[in-house]
Order: structure tokens, then C-alpha cells, then sequence
């Protein structure tokens, strides 16, 4: 028998999925007992190919839009939120409608909602398309509310347009280089209002800071993840950042290309906050059979943190 390369495996912690994902899957899960298949959700309900797919098998229809669900059917709305007519429009058809929206990111809407009724212009830095910005920024009219994405878009705004601005982020953005553009930002606007705490969420900061703590050790980094995750993208980026050369979205375990993986001597492991175990350990069982593995474990946080369900799912 040939002897089995050596590898060590750094996993860091906290990894996978966080708290608003977990309420998500799980409200979805409740209503499926609940009310029963056929149980509609708009958009995926977080992003990852392996938990959609799972739910599908379920019963679950994912959409795109209420239009496409048969009348009197329920619809529950993703982790990302959505824009104030989304869930008019979901009244107007006289719809039955869960909220999953992650609280963190109902906390954001609640901020942009508060800047504008004080009649500040806000600034909202985040990722053009993302349906969490979609929803953020359709919680106000259309034009009280611009997006930032990156430091052209900062340098070309006029700053004599503007009277009274406030700021607020995606919850999902690179921590470091996020505080970047908001010094640039406050820069051109010394007044502006920042968010009374970081928007960016306690898990996606846990993740990338967990990440940072291996990468200059690592040849190479998994990162588990949905290739439409903005968390996910973001923990490859923050990896590659802090030093490591070589990192990989994994998105389906069968995609990992194992005889490539022969020349890296230590790799890093994680997955984003829309990625379960289940697939870190799927991961760890093929890495096993392959090389001979030293797991290095690393600990940089403890997470402790659950929201409640919807009440009617509580019941
Ligand atoms: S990544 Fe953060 S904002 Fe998004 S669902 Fe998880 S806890 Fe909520």
C-alpha cells in the first residue's frame, strides 16, 4: 500500500452557518410541518446551492417573484429582506407571508427608515444587485438613498448636493475593506452619521477574522460556499489578503480537484455562514481517505447568539 501524503489541516472557528441563517432554514423547515408541501419562498433562502436543494427535495418552490406563485398559496421572503413593496404587493394579493429576514439585516432597514424620516440623504455601501441591497435600499424613495460600491463612487459624489447624510453598510462586506471606503467617506463628510453599531454582522466578522487567523499559515484555503454568496466570496478575498496563495470556493464537494491539492502541504478549511457542517465534514472524510491528516483546530470566538422564530411558528 502507498504511503499517504502528509497534511495539516487548519479549521478555524466559528465557521458555517450563523444565526439568521439557521432561523431561516428553520422557519422554512416549520412551515413545511406546519402548512405542508408545497411551501413557496421567494428567492433562495439563504445562498447555498446544498441547502436549497435539500429543501426543494422537501417540498419547498423557490421564485423570483410573487407573480409566479399560484393565488392563495403562502410565501416566506429570504434571510436577504425585502423592499417595503415587496411585502405590499404580497398584502395586496391578499398573500399569507413569513418574515425570514435575518434581524441584523432588519436592523439596517430600521436604521435607513430612521435616517430618512430625520431627512438625512443616506449612503449605503454594499453590492450592486445583491438582494439584501435591493431590500435595503427599497425600504426609502429611491432617490434618498444612493449606493457605494467601491472609492470611484465615493470620489465622484458632489459633495454640495448633499445636506444631511447618514451612512449604513451591507451586513455581509469585507470588514477591512469596508472601513476603508467609510474613511474615505467621512473624509468628504465629516458630519455623516455612522451606525450607532457596525452593520456588518457579528458572524460575517467572526468568519473573516477566523479565516485571517490561519491564512499566512496555509498553502492553500477551502472556503465552503455558495458561488452567489456575498459572505462566502467575500471570506476567499480576506483570505487570499492575508496571505495564503492559493484558495479555492468550494460550492460542490465533488468539484474539489484532489490531485491538485497533493502540493500543498498545510490547507486551511472554513465555510461561510450559508454553508452547513454537513459539508465541512463530507470534506474531512474524502481529505481523510486521501492523506494522512493532522487537524489543527483554531478558535478565535465563541458565538452564543440565536434569534427568535416568527410567533405563529412558535406556537
Ligand atoms: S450573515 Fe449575518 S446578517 Fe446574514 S443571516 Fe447571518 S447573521 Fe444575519
Amino acid at each position: 500500500m502507498n504511503k499517504k501524503i502528509e497534511k495539516i489541516l487548519y479549521l478555524p472557528n466559528p465557521r458555517g452557518f450563523c444565526a439568521g441563517v439557521e432561523r431561516a432554514i428553520n422557519i422554512v423547515e416549520l412551515s413545511l410541518e406546519k402548512y405542508g408541501p408545497p411551501i413557496y419562498v421567494r428567492h433562495e433562502i439563504v445562498h447555498n446551492p446544498w441547502v436549497v436543494n435539500d429543501l426543494e427535495e422537501k417540498g419547498v418552490i423557490f421564485v423570483d417573484e410573487l407573480d409566479d406563485i399560484p393565488d392563495g398559496q403562502r410565501v416566506i421572503f429570504s434571510a436577504h429582506g425585502v423592499s417595503s413593496e415587496v411585502k405590499k404587493e404580497a398584502s395586496t394579493k391578499k398573500m399569507d407571508f413569513t418574515d425570514a429576514t435575518c434581524p441584523l439585516v432588519l436592523k439596517v432597514h430600521f436604521e435607513a427608515k430612521r435616517h430618512f424620516d430625520n431627512g438625512f440623504h443616506i449612503f449605503l455601501i454594499g453590492h450592486k444587485g445583491h438582494p439584501e441591497v435591493d431590500g435595503t435600499m427599497g425600504q426609502i424613495p429611491k432617490n434618498s438613498i444612493t449606493l457605494l460600491e467601491n472609492e470611484n463612487d465615493i470620489n465622484s459624489l458632489d459633495k454640495d448636493k448633499y445636506d444631511k447624510v447618514a451612512l449604513i453598510t451591507q451586513t455581509t462586506l469585507s470588514v477591512d475593506d469596508t472601513a476603508k471606503l467609510i474613511k474615505l467617506l467621512k473624509k468628504k463628510f465629516p458630519d455623516i452619521i455612522e451606525p450607532p453599531r457596525e452593520d456588518i454582522c457579528y458572524a460575517t466578522t467572526n468568519r473573516q477574522m477566523a479565516v485571517k487567523s490561519i491564512a499566512n499559515k496555509c498553502d492553500a484555503i477551502y472556503v465552503i460556499g455558495g458561488e452567489n454568496s456575498s459572505n462566502s466570496i467575500r471570506l476567499v478575498e480576506v483570505a487570499k489578503k492575508s496571505g495564503c496563495r492559493n484558495n479555492f470556493l468550494v460550492s460542490d464537494i465533488n468539484s474539489v480537484d484532489w490531485k491538485e491539492m497533493e502540493k500543498f502541504r498545510s490547507i486551511g478549511l472554513t465555510a461561510s455562514a450559508s454553508a452547513p457542517e454537513i459539508l465541512i465534514n463530507e470534506f474531512l472524510k474524502i481529505i481523510n481517505k486521501k492523506f494522512k491528516v493532522e487537524i489543527r483546530k483554531n478558535t478565535i470566538a465563541n458565538e452564543n447568539i440565536t434569534f427568535k422564530l416568527p410567533k405563529e411558528l412558535r406556537e
